[in-house]
């Protein structure tokens, strides 16, 4: 079932970014519903702001997160409800040819969540760097997250997603 949560959007190139309700949709076979709990401030989430990446407005902002999960799609094999982990934004397919010269950082086909998330209206998001995590909870693709020690402090834990 889909999920009403705050999240903090860019509705346009400049503007003061808004605390919003969104909607979490059901995970598609690959996703999983995190929820968020500490997201770092990065610059580049200004950037966003500002349409230093692109113009892909509303932006859902929050890119460098840790959480726990909480629901997953049919086909996940990777994570499980309850796994603390750190959201990252290159889930590389391991398939390509970076990939398969161990390169994964020059992956040509990373993974995101198979749906997006929207306004209460309907509109689509841009999340962030395909995370999108200053929201209570954010939908990903399984490979996006990487599971830590649970004991590790969340704040930091979290910045590991961006840096
Ligand atoms: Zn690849
Ligand atoms: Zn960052």
């Amino acid at each position: 079932m889909s999920q009403t949560v705050r999240g903090v959007i860019s509705r346009k190139k400049g503007d003061p970014v808004e605390l919003v309700d969104i909607i979490i949709p059901d995970p598609g076979p690959n996703d999983v519903v995190v929820k968020v709990t500490a997201c770092g401030v990065c610059h580049t989430d200004l950037t966003y702001r500002e349409g230093g990446i692109n113009d892909e407005y509303p932006f859902l902002l929050g890119h460098e997160a840790a959480g726990t999960v909480e629901t997953v799609g049919s086909a996940v094999t990777a994570v499980a409800p309850g796994d603390f982990v750190v959201l990252n934004w290159r889930a590389v397919c391991g398939q390509c040819r970076a990939c398969k010269r161990g390169r994964p950082q020059y992956c040509f086909d990373t993974f995101n969540a198979s749906v997006p998330m929207t306004l209460t209206d309907g509109t689509a998001l841009t999340p962030a760097l395909g995370i999108g995590a200053f929201a209570d909870k954010t939908l990903v693709h399984e490979g996006q997250c990487t599971k830590v020690d649970p004991d590790a402090d969340p704040a930091v834990a979290g910045l590991l997603g961006c840096g």
